[in-house]
């Protein structure tokens, strides 16, 4: 069974420290959702477990089913099965979506074990078109002059693609008018399975309610700082952060 494990996990940008301890277990079936004002290091931990170059952790642990996931390069875990969807996807010029998407899904296959391309071709067709993306985008530049929702939308073409354990969804609601949004949710909802673990990074509780969470974590100047059920959420979303402030006695 999936189970990723975070530990105390410390984090600086230009050596500034912004994730301050975090600690996290998720199993598979499990979704876990992590709401958060602004700037609080919700992206950098989605960036710190992917092992962006920018961000240097400086203590702590995470690891997926036993294996240390912050001693490996980042397509040795997207390998292990961590998928991350950006908040801010990048545009690649050159590489078309559906090369970038294949050579994705051969590098988490692992070597010998490579997908045809027919089948290949008939995968990408089916997704996308659940997805209601237009087949064009396939052969597009990865990301370049996609709009807010397509580029969303594409991460979750990704997501369905690569079959990952862990799953980390950064703001994947923002930019997206109500029916992408719609759509995006059934497409992780489709993918929710006993052996597969979500955590599901936004500012606005509307996602939560598509894509229902079985906990709810706050964070606050880089550490979660309370947990709860689905009614956390709703919670926040009435109240605001100030009553969680107020509980901690968080100044800021
Ligand atoms: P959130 O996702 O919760 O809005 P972030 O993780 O993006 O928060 O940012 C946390 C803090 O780190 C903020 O103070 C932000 O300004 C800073 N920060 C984030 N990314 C960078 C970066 N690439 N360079 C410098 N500072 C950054
Ligand atoms: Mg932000
Ligand atoms: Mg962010």
């Amino acid at each position: 069974a999936t189970q990723f494990v975070i530990d105390g996990l410390t984090a600086s940008i230009e050596d500034k420290e912004i994730l301050k301890g975090i600690n996290l277990e998720i199993k598979g079936g499990e979704v876990h959702a992590i709401m958060g004002p602004n700037g609080t290091g919700k992206s950098t931990l989605a960036s710190a477990l992917m092992g962006h170059p920018k961000y240097e952790v400086t203590g702590g642990s995470a690891s997926l089913n036993g294996e240390d996931l912050l001693e490996m390069a980042t397509d040795e875990r997207a390998r292990a099965g961590l998928f991350l969807a950006m908040q801010y996807p990048s545009e690649i010029t050159g590489v078309t979506n559906s090369d970038f998407l294949r050579s994705a899904i051969n590098a988490r296959r692992g070597e010998g074990n490579e997908i045809s391309l027919i089948k290949f071709i008939r995968q990408m067709e089916g997704k996308m078109k659940e997805l209601d993306m237009n087949p064009e985008f396939a052969h597009r530049y990865l990301n370049e002059g996609f709009s807010g929702g397509e580029k969303k939308r594409n991460e979750i073409l990704q997501m369905l693609l690569l079959d990952p354990k862990i799953v980390v969804l950064d703001e994947i609601d923002s930019g997206l008018d109500i029916d992408a949004l719609k759509i995006v949710a059934a497409g992780v909802n489709s993918m929710r399975s006993e052996d597969r673990g979500f955590l599901i990074i936004t500012h606005y509780q509307r996602l939560l309610n598509y894509i229902k969470p079985d906990f709810v974590h706050v964070m606050m100047q880089g550490r979660i700082v309370k947990s709860g059920g689905p009614e956390l959420a709703e919670r926040l979303e009435n109240e605001g952060y100030d009553w969680v402030k107020e509980e901690l006695g968080i100044v800021d």
